[in-house]
């Protein structure tokens, strides 16, 4: 497809590389699928696909501890509905501006439509900056940005969840307000506790689904997660439990890391401890080190693709792998790499892994295991029922063993059989874009 086409969309979305790399990288994978379906070019498929359907920005004032006010941004960026309600989570992070949620929404469509449930794409957010605030500003600020969200959203028009520095407390903050301003009790958020809507299993989702994924890839070759030395970086909700399936499948996580530093366990890294200080104390991951004196702590989250590993799992952050680190771990001998956090591989980063041969999983397909389980929480809110862990975990597995086999499929029929870059891409894009094609110019 004409490449000036691509130009116009990132000089008129100015100012937000991250969305430029999402939506070059898409087009990218889409060549082969535009060359043979014309009738998708001619309705404007891919630049309809590149804006959003909606975007929401709003004021969020709040009073701190001191008694002063503060005045955060919020948004959310509803993109695409053509599967379902707009569906993706909420992120509070200094960092967080519209072209980053215009990345993280844009990855969403694809990532929903692979799970196989009926789910749109959005996402949103604030550049509210949870460390350090006590609970009451927490829930003060979530009051805050819920009410004014909750004129946005609902059960069967968008359903956010959690992301980056929101969690369970999060959630619970604004799943209140939302029930106290619209005087219904449903299944608006998803994350929810478990006493009050929430999944069994949806805190571990994302992990256990990244390493469902990593399973499947690495059957292609014969092998398994038994044995493995494993990298995971950060030290939040994917990775603490990408860490824990690790460990039950028989491999060991010798690294993790935060925003200021990474650890080095070789003994295998002590899980219950990092989550005891990153869940319960919410402290910093080098407090590790005053109960395991004998682990090393470096300042500075990058180095930690230095440690030599078997498979590496970016967990924390967009752009966090790049191109040299990439060549540390081919220099290193690493067999695979899954994309726990959305978007952590830089280009270069993804270019030398795929050339050379590593098994490489997209975040849209590899932390797919998030949304869906979001998208089973929805499911049993609509019947008003509660399934068990083994029940949601067994379904969890099927539609990741479907992410990988549809995407290997589209692969093979469009790209390079195993690129499961181009493949996610593709069989994410076709369902979105078929149901486009038949619900019209809208
Ligand atoms: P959390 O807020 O629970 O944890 C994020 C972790 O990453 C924290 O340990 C944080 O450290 C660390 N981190 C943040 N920035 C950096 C950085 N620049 N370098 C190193 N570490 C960093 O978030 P999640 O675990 O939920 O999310 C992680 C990634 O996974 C994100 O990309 C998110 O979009 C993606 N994701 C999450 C899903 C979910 O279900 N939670 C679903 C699908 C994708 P610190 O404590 O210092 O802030």
């Amino acid at each position: 497809m004409d490449k000036s086409m691509l130009d116009d969309i990132l000089k008129k979305n100015a100012g937000e590389p991250e969305f430029h790399q999402a939506v070059s990288e898409v087009f990218e994978s889409l060549q082969p699928v535009f060359d043979r379906h014309p009738e998708f070019v001619d309705a404007k498929l891919f630049e309809r696909v590149a804006e959003p359907e909606r975007v929401i920005m709003f004021r969020v004032p709040w009073l701190d501890d001191q008694g002063q006010v503060q005045v955060n941004r919020g948004f959310r960026v509803e993109f695409n509905s053509a599967l379902g309600p707009y569906k993706g989570g909420l992120r509070f992070h200094k960092t967080v501006y519209l072209g980053l949620l215009k990345f993280l929404g844009f990855e969403q469509i694809f990532k929903n439509s692979l799970t196989g449930l009926q789910m749109g794409g959005g996402k949103g957010g604030s550049d509210f900056d949870p460390h350090g605030k006590s609970d009451m500003e927490v829930m003060r600020f979530c009051q805050s940005f819920m009410s004014e969200l909750s004129r946005h959203i609902g059960p069967d028009t968008d359903v956010p969840a959690g992301d980056i520095g929101v969690g369970a407390r999060e959630i619970g903050f604004m799943f209140g307000q939302y029930k106290r301003l619209t005087n219904s009790f449903t299944g608006v958020l998803t994350g929810k506790g478990l006493n009050w809507g929430g999944s069994l299993g949806r805190t571990e989702a994302t992990g256990y689904g990244l390493l469902y994924l990593v399973r499947e890839m690495l059957k292609t070759k014969n092998d398994s997660m038994k044995d493995k030395i494993v990298v995971s970086s950060g030290s939040g909700n994917v990775s603490i439990y990408a860490t824990q399936k690790c460990m039950q499948l028989g491999a060991k996580v010798i690294a993790m890391s935060d925003s200021n530093g990474y650890i080095v366990d070789k003994g295998g890294i002590d899980l219950s401890l990092v989550q005891q200080i990153k869940e319960v104390q919410r402290g910093r991951i080098k407090e590790y080190l005053v109960k395991h004196p004998n682990a090393e702590y470096h300042e500075g989250s990058t180095g930690i693709w230095e440690v030599k590993c078997d498979v590496a799992l970016p967990n924390a952050t967009q752009n966090e792998l790049n191109g040299k680190a990439a060549d540390a771990l081919l220099g290193n001998g690493v067999l695979a790499v899954g994309e726990g956090a959305n978007m952590p591989t830089t280009p270069d980063g993804i270019r030398a892994f795929l050339e050379g041969g590593v098994l490489f999983g997209p975040a849209k397909a590899a932390n797919a295991g998030g949304v869906a389980v979001s998208g089973l929480e929805m499911a049993q809110n609509g019947q008003r029922l509660a399934w068990s862990f083994d029940e949601v975990d067994t379904r969890l597995q099927g539609i990741m063993r479907n992410i990988h086999t549809s995407a290997r499929k589209a692969s093979a029929e469009y790209s390079t059989e195993g690129n499961l870059v181009d493949g996610a891409n593709i069989a994410g894009f076709m369902k979105v874009a078929e149901a486009m094609m038949q619900q019209g110019l809208v």
